[in-house]
């Protein structure tokens, strides 16, 4: 090798490293393939397309992978706790406990009821609803607490049962960001009243449109199966078959129910949940080992065993945009999760929300960046992510 050509290639590694304009790495990609087209080809050659055995089995199948009695499968997670509000009559008049910082879904499905919002702040190391700040925010129209498993890690329900408990409220578990985690020997909806789930189609189990909802308590099932279909007494597929009955409408319910179509879809992923969330746990690995003493970059610290849905770091808020964009140039999918709810426009003018109100919240808000994950992410891919995130901190700084 001659000495210029050496001197090249050590300048050529010393700078930071480069984008490569022919690099993309996207922010999420599903994995759905022949399984699912299998399962599905075999839902055409029955009868129902709708609600049906379909659901019922995969009901049936996500009970026993989580352990909880019931599940009811619905059409989206924001379906799935408008319907768990009303299933325990939350309306006009009452209050609701939630984190500001989570997807508008989560506060969206209580205005639809017309209960209030109250928002009360996170844990500054986990993004978790706090509970030592939970109880102060009760008041005599306080009905629900809904905590957030934000990324995939799991709050701690036991404390949040307690005080739930003491005031005789419920507790609803927003478990949008996976059905894989763990936290003090608990799964989501073993002690809360209800835990709701999303398979839209970024989380870790998709059928690009679609949720349910997990509960120990027959009653509560029997009324979110009503509630689900407009309020009609008695199950369609149920009805399928036997001698003509009258079906009967003994409340006002919603359009809501899961289809036989999204239910093949969901099947054939159940077994592959837990190899996936180790998958996704080997690239957080990589990524945490690779940005743990970088300079700006912060992480959120973990309790339990995550689902693992999303990595996010912590950035200095004045670069954070910047720093967005500069990804986007890079080709590298990245996102936000989440500015808090209270300072969006519609939060902000109905309610008169000002900045401050939630600091640990707003703090996140303003500093968090999703960074790619997904079970096959690449380990190359990782380091180039890595590699950016660097050049762009010292490039903003
Ligand atoms: C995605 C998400 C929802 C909404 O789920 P959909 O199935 O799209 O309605 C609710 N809460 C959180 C935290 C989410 O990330």
């Amino acid at each position: 090798m001659t000495i210029s050509r050496l001197t090249r290639l050590r300048v050529h590694t010393s700078l930071a490293p480069m984008t490569d304009p022919s690099r993309k790495v996207e922010f999420y990609r599903h994995d759905l393939g022949e399984l699912e087209l299998a399962s599905i080809r075999e839902t055409l050659s029955g009868v129902f397309l709708a609600t049906g055995p379909r659901v019922a089995q995969f009901e049936s199948l996500l009970a026993a992978y989580l352990g909880v009695k019931h599940v009811v499968g619905v059409t989206s997670c924001t379906d799935g706790l408008l319907l768990v509000l009303r299933a325990l009559d939350i309306g006009p008049g009452d209050e609701v406990i939630t984190t500001p910082l989570t997807f508008i879904a989560t506060a969206n499905a209580v205005l639809y009821t017309g209960a209030k919002v109250v928002f009360s702040d996170v844990d500054p190391t986990t993004g978790l609803l706090d509970p030592s700040q939970v109880e102060a925010k009760i008041s005599p129209r306080t009905k629900a607490i809904i905590v957030v498993h934000l990324y995939g890690q799991m709050a701690d329900v036991r404390a949040l049962r307690d005080i739930a408990d003491r005031h005789g409220i419920a507790l609803i578990e927003d478990s949008a960001h996976g059905v894989e985690m763990r936290r003090d020997g608990l799964v989501p909806g073993q002690i809360s009243d209800a835990a709701v789930f999303s398979f839209y189609a970024t989380k870790t189990i998709t059928c690009g449109d679609g949720g349910a909802i997990a509960t120990n308590s027959d009653a509560l099932r029997q009324r979110l199966l009503r509630l689900r279909y407009h309020g009609i007494s008695k199950e369609m597929a149920s009805r399928y078959g036997g001698p003509y009955a009258h079906w009967d409408m003994v409340e006002l319910g919603y359009k809501a129910a899961m289809t036989d179509l999204d239910a093949a879809l969901l099947i054939p992923q159940i077994e592959r949940l837990d190899k996936r969330r180790a998958a996704r746990e080997q690239c957080v690995r990589r990524y945490e080992a690779a940005l743990r003493d970088v300079p700006d970059v912060e992480l959120i610290q973990c309790h339990g065993i995550s689902a693992h849905h999303l990595f996010t770091v912590l950035v200095p808020a004045a670069r954070r945009d910047q720093i967005l964009v500069a990804f986007g140039s890079a080709g590298v999918g990245v996102t936000v999760n989440y500015r808090a709810v209270h300072l969006l426009s519609y939060y902000r003018n109905t309610f008169g929300y000002a900045e401050g109100s939630y600091p640990h919240a707003e703090n996140i808000g303003n500093r968090t960046i999703s960074l790619p994950l997904w079970p096959g992410l690449g380990h190359e891919d990782i380091d180039y992510v890595v590699a950016q995130l660097k050049r762009i901190l010292v490039e903003t700084r």
